[in-house]
Parts: C-alpha cells; sequence; structure tokens
C-alpha cells in the first residue's frame, strides 16, 4: 500500500458512528449501556438458572415473532458461529450428499468442509463468476441445498426459493437474516451468527428449523454415525427446548442479541428494518452509480446487497489508502474483503446503521479522493 496521505475530514463529514464494518457490526451503545445496568444481577451468573434461561427464551420467542415463524418451527441455538454450524450440519444435517452454491468465500468454505468428510458422498459444488450467484439445479441424489442468502465477502444476495426438488433447503443467513425479506415455507434451516444484521457479538449461532429439518436431525442422531456432543445438533435442539445450550454461551452476547431483537420490534419488526437497509443501499448505489470514480462491483441491481455493498474505485485510487484515510478519522473497517484481491470498498448497511451516516460516508469518501 502506498503512503496514506493525511487528510482530515471537516467535522460536518464524521458520521455520529463510524462502524461500517460487516460483522462485528456496529452494536448499539443503548444495548451496551443496558448491559453495564445489569451489574451483578447479569454477568457472572449461571447459564443454567432462570436469570439467563429468561434471555434465551426471550432470543426464541422474538426471533419467531420477528421472523413470523410457523408454530412448529424450532429457533435453536448453539455454540460457535455459522462456522460451527457448518461442522455440525456436516455431521447432523446432510444424509448422503448436498449440493453447495459456491459464490464467494463464505459459501464455499462450507463446500470444503463437507468434501472432507469421510462419512459424506462428495458434494455437488455449483459455482458463479464472482459478484453473481449460481442457481440450485434439482438433482433426486442431493438431500440437503446448501445455499447463503448474501454473500457478505462479494455484496451478494440471492432470493430464497425452494428448489422444485425433495432435499432440505439450508441457508447461510449471516448477513441477511434481520435485514432481508425470507419466507420461512421456503426454508428448512435459516441460519446466522448474531455479530452482523443483529449487531449482537461473535461466538454463537442461530437456526431456525423446520418439522423436516427437525425429523432429519433426529435420524442422523438415531443412527450409528458418531457426532461429538458439541457439534450435536439434536443436543442443541434439546437444550434450546429447555432455554439452554449444550455448553456455556457468552452471556454478553445473548443480552445483547436479545436488547437489539426488543429494539427491532419496538421500532417496526422486520418492515422496519428492511426499510433502513433498502434507504441505505439506495444511497450508496447511486452514490456509486453517479461517481466518477466509484461503481458498484456487482453488475446485475437485482443481485446488488440491501445489506454490504461492495463498491470498487478506478486504478488511480487505491482503495486500501482510501479506507485507511478514513480510520485515521475514526471511520471504520470500510476495506474490501482481503482474499477478494479487488480495490473496493465494503460498506455494511445493516439496520444499525443510520442511512444519514451512510450518505455522510459517501460524501467523507469523495471529498478524501479530490484530496489524494
Ligand atoms: C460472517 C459470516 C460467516 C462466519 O461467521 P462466524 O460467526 O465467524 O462463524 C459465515 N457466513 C456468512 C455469510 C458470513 O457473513
Amino acid at each position: 500500500m502506498s503512503d496514506i496521505p493525511s487528510i482530515e475530514l471537516p467535522t460536518g463529514l464524521i458520521p455520529e458512528d463510524g462502524r461500517f464494518g460487516s460483522g462485528p457490526s456496529k452494536v448499539r451503545t443503548e444495548s451496551l449501556l443496558e448491559l453495564g445496568v445489569t451489574g451483578s444481577s447479569f454477568m457472572g451468573t449461571s447459564h443454567r438458572q432462570p436469570t439467563v434461561k429468561a434471555v434465551v427464551g426471550a432470543i426464541r420467542g422474538g426471533m419467531s415473532k420477528l421472523f413470523s415463524l410457523p408454530d412448529d418451527y424450532e429457533v435453536v441455538l448453539g455454540v460457535g458461529g455459522a462456522t460451527a454450524f457448518w461442522a455440525s450440519a456436516t455431521f447432523g444435517l446432510i444424509e448422503r450428499k448436498s449440493q453447495h452454491l459456491d459464490f464467494g468465500v463464505f459459501s464455499g468454505k462450507f463446500a470444503k468442509v463437507v468434501e472432507g468428510a469421510p462419512h459424506l458422498e462428495k458434494p455437488e459444488v455449483i459455482k458463479s463468476d464472482i459478484g453473481t450467484h449460481p442457481l440450485p439445479v434439482p438433482n433426486p441424489e442431493v438431500d440437503l441445498y446448501a445455499l447463503t442468502h448474501n454473500e457478505t465477502t462479494t455484496g451478494v444476495m440471492m432470493p430464497i426459493v425452494r428448489p422444485e426438488a425433495e432435499g432440505l433447503v439450508a441457508v447461510d443467513a449471516t448477513s441477511a437474516a434481520g435485514g432481508m425479506a425470507v419466507d420461512p415455507s421456503q426454508f428448512d434451516v435459516y441460519y446466522f451468527s448474531p455479530q452482523k444484521v443483529f449487531g449482537g457479538d461473535g461466538g454463537l449461532w442461530i437456526a431456525f428449523c423446520s418439522p423436516a429439518a427437525l425429523d432429519r436431525i433426529g435420524r442422523i442422531h438415531d443412527s450409528d454415525r458418531w457426532i461429538p456432543g458439541f457439534l450435536s445438533l439434536q443436543l442443541a435442539v434439546n437444550n434450546s427446548i429447555k432455554d439452554q445450550t449444550t455448553n456455556t454461551p457468552a452471556l454478553a452476547t445473548l443480552f445483547l442479541v436479545r436488547a437489539q431483537i426488543d429494539s427491532m420490534l419496538e421500532m417496526g419488526g422486520l418492515d422496519w428494518a428492511l426499510d433502513r437497509c433498502a434507504r441505505s443501499s439506495e444511497i450508496v448505489y447511486s452514490w456509486a452509480e453517479d461517481s466518477t470514480y466509484a461503481y458498484p462491483f456487482v453488475t446485475n441491481a437485482a443481485e446488488r446487497s440491501t445489506n454490504v455493498a461492495t463498491v470498487n474505485l478506478t486504478d488511480e485510487i487505491d482503495a486500501d489508502v482510501v479506507a485507511a484515510i478514513l480510520r485515521e478519522n475514526g471511520i471504520v473497517d470500510t476495506g474490501g474483503y482481503r482474499a477478494l484481491g479487488q480495490n473496493q470498498l465494503r460498506i455494511a448497511m445493516f439496520p444499525n446503521v443510520n442511512p444519514d451516516d451512510v450518505e455522510t460516508l459517501t460524501m467523507a469518501i469523495d471529498y478524501i479522493v479530490e484530496r489524494m
């Protein structure tokens, strides 16, 4: 990276909150303060006792409400984030063969885990060019279709539509859930970590499971397949029903997720969240389209994520330098995903991010680029 010129933004061009990272993402300060106020009554108390169990219960109930989940869907929680869920699914959700849509680093990672599993057949992996997404292809041999609602590394989103086939639909919704529309009848498992849209913290996974998914989990659990207890989805289901987790969760994460759900429900639920994301993304993409030096990385406007915008810069302007100057000014985590190798900025537009701050950010970038 070239030397970083020192450019100081005028105060009017500094967003009220400078966190634009795609995960960990902006956590509401109100939630942090609320946690602080609990003092000695929550942190440092047993996760098997009513105080913490009530928070887990509130997360389960709040998620059902937020997503209008059918009564027979279960909200399941486990420790380890979406990455742990991939391992759990490899052990306890895929019967023999899965199909993966691979269109970025995260969707590719799940496929890799499955490829190495000695108890499964080689998965079918359907790739598309970076910056686009493929579609699932019905295959009678496939018993699980692995989709990704929003590929956080590339800023591509795809609608969640059940393929016309037997087989479960498992959706990685890590940077989508809570910021994109989804119809529960179109998935069997919708799983995510809460440090993205839900402005919580990492280390947890949450999965909405349909009756068919719960059936499958039970059947594989009862078979003679070896499953490490930590990764057992059946144990996760059994514990979640009791508002607990198999092993010790991060209590602060639980608290922040509960506070976030409450605030989203108070603001108007998923409709409110979707509207915030739509406004922010409209601001970013129209700015990039009108810009002489920036343009949206994703060519098909329908595939441009409303939650994570990827914006390329022309070759003369080093995006890493722009991100570094922004950081000097307190505006953090706007750099592109390294492994993608693009001259790119990546801006999270989760519901916690104020669209006014997004607007200010675009003006700040213009100001910096003019002076570079
Ligand atoms: C961040 C992310 C992950 C990984 O989440 P961890 O909590 O770090 O395991 C997986 N999938 C997607 C789409 C993500 O955005």
